[in-house]
């Protein structure tokens, strides 16, 4: 668990724009994680209409499956593009209006009302905001955070929850020495120390 070579490691949020201008989104998932499938259950608990979170979304496509569900689904993202591209590919209208309480943001809602993407950093949110949270969808989030500002992720996710949610996570495990991130590691003792 050496992860010493990623430390110090820093993407910035213009990098991130940079690879959705020029196409280098690896990271998206056209037909959405198996593991959401799998893991389902635990994330709704049988409960329905439930409000999920899914925090550095980029245009993942496990929003429109939990949206068609009936839950109400909230993103943030800082790429327009993105949030743009995500409500054109699945033929979804929306409005865009601006946030009051952070300047600069934008958020995208779809006409049907059960998808709200905010765009801008997801450290510009609070509960105040955009609520309390009963699912969190986590994929491509925390191991894309910089190591750096994990600890402060981890806070604000842990204040954006309800008392009663389910939080899924997806990490990947794999030796840090080869490889520079994101996806960085995260390794289990760290997830634990974070979250509690
Ligand atoms: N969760 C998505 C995207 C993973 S890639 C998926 O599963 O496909 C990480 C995403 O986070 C990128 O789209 C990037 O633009 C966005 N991002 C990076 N830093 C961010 C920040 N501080 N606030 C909000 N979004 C951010």
């Amino acid at each position: 668990s050496d992860v010493g070579s990623q430390k110090e490691r820093v993407v910035t949020e213009e990098e991130w724009l940079q690879k959705w201008e020029m196409g280098n989104i690896g990271f998206h998932k056209e037909e959405g994680h198996p593991l959401l499938q799998k893991y389902l259950d635990v994330l709704l608990n049988g409960r329905s209409g439930l409000r999920i979170f899914f925090p550095l979304c980029g245009k993942a496509v496990e929003m429109k499956w939990l949206a068609d569900m009936g839950h109400s689904v909230v993103g943030v993202e800082v790429s327009e593009q993105a949030v743009k591209d995500f409500f054109s590919e699945h033929s979804l209208p929306y409005c865009e209006e601006p946030v009051p309480e952070i300047s600069g943001a934008k958020m995208f809602q779809s006409t049907s009302g059960n998808i709200s993407l905010y765009c801008c950093s997801i450290y510009d949110l609070s509960s105040s905001i955009v609520g309390k949270f009963d699912g969190v969808w986590d994929r491509g989030a925390l191991v894309a955070v910089n190591p750096c500002d994990r600890q402060r992720y981890a806070s604000l996710m842990i204040n954006l929850v309800e008392k009663n949610s389910s939080y899924l996570l997806v990490t990947v495990s794999y030796d840090p020495n080869k490889h520079k991130g994101p996806p960085f590691y995260v390794p289990e003792s760290e997830i634990k120390s974070l979250f509690g």
